[in-house]
């Protein structure tokens, strides 16, 4: 029997599909690994390739926009929104439009080509986070901006348009639906009970374990029981915050050696799988310092949305979230 399962944060709901059962080798996986190239602008040695630096992590105080450094921060060549102008809202009768004010960075998290996540230490992984953190700290002083999504496409088939490891950042004039259906969410089950609902969740998923994939003692990577997609995995911080960048410095090294675990037990287990993944923060605005919780969502790119997603909004998922934590548990990395 299929079951119909909903999300205790958003009220979304999923059929997991159990019918149509799929095991990680059922899946037509198409394995992501870097090869060199010469001409790749994220390269160390081809920094003129890019937009100016915006912020670099170096050593021996190398000069900007040469070689030497660890990581570096530019603006996307290409972006979706541009920083210059004043925002400017306006409509057509009912329809609402705005000119396309934003901010769109790339955040270049190694000098190697063939670096990922899940290869880089600890110490790495950890400075992409820092970035993060100082990036939006910067861009919150630009009141034009509502919300900086951080986010990440790893492999062509999650939507990476270059093979070199790197994390965007996105600075929007509004809330985006997703993180807006999030915050309505624990808003109202603040209300009605008090209570957080993401550190419900943790409460009841360290106490239950069936979809507890790892954890240390800072953070914690589960499978969510209403997942939209197989092997869909949230990391959630152990303390209560709402902001990610408002984070303890420990709490980064912690996410970083999670975080690295947890996708080296996917390129196991799923080999070497294409994936997107996520930072929701709460909405600079929004004084949802006691009911919102920030969190990393990993999505690994198994399975493609079809008509009846689009058509309902309901996810169907083959994959049980209990099966894809015990699969993930038992991945030896
Ligand atoms: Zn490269
Ligand atoms: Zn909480
Ligand atoms: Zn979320």
């Amino acid at each position: 029997m299929s079951e119909l399962r909903k999300d205790p944060v958003t009220g979304r709901w999923v059929i997991i599909s159990t019918e149509r059962r799929k095991r990680p080798t059922d899946f037509r996986l198409e394995p992501v690994r870097p090869a060199p190239d010469g001409t790749c602008p994220f390269c160390e040695g081809h920094e003129q390739m890019t937009p100016k630096e915006l912020l670099a992590y170096r050593q021996n105080g190398s000069a900007a926009d040469a070689p030497g450094w660890t990581l570096r921060v530019v603006p996307n060549q290409f972006p979706v929104l541009r920083v210059e102008g004043t925002l400017d809202r306006q409509g057509e009768g009912l329809f609402d439009k705005m000119n396309g004010i934003g901010a769109h960075e790339v955040i270049i998290e190694s000098p190697r080509h063939d670096a990922t996540l899940a290869t880089l230490d600890e110490g790495a992984v950890e400075q992409v986070l820092w970035a993060c953190r100082e990036r939006v700290q910067d861009l919150k002083r630009d009141h034009r901006f509502r919300y900086m999504i951080i986010f990440k496409n790893h492999g062509a088939a999650a939507g990476a348009s270059l093979e070199h490891s790197h994390t965007q950042l996105i600075a929007l004039p509004i809330v985006p639906r997703e993180v807006g259906d999030e915050v309505d969410g624990a808003r109202a089950h603040w209300v009605a009970k008090e209570r957080c609902v993401f550190c419900d969740i943790l409460r009841q998923e360290t106490a239950d374990a069936r979809r507890l994939i790892a954890e240390n003692a800072d953070m914690v990577a589960v499978a969510p029981y209403a997942p939209r997609f197989p092997f869909e995995t949230w990391i959630l911080p152990r303390r209560h915050q709402a902001l990610f960048e408002e984070a303890p410095r420990h709490e980064y090294a912690a996410l970083a050696r999670l975080l690295g675990d947890l996708l080296r037990r996917m390129n196991t287990a799923l080999e070497m799988p294409p994936y997107n993944l996520l930072i929701h923060s709460a909405p600079v605005a929004e004084a949802a310092g006691e009911y919102y919780h920030w969190h990393v969502e990993i999505i690994p790119k198994l399975t493609k949305v079809a008509g009846f997603e689009w058509a309902t909004g309901f996810y169907l998922n083959p994959t049980a979230p209990e099966e894809a934590a015990q699969v993930l548990r038992d991945a030896r990395t």
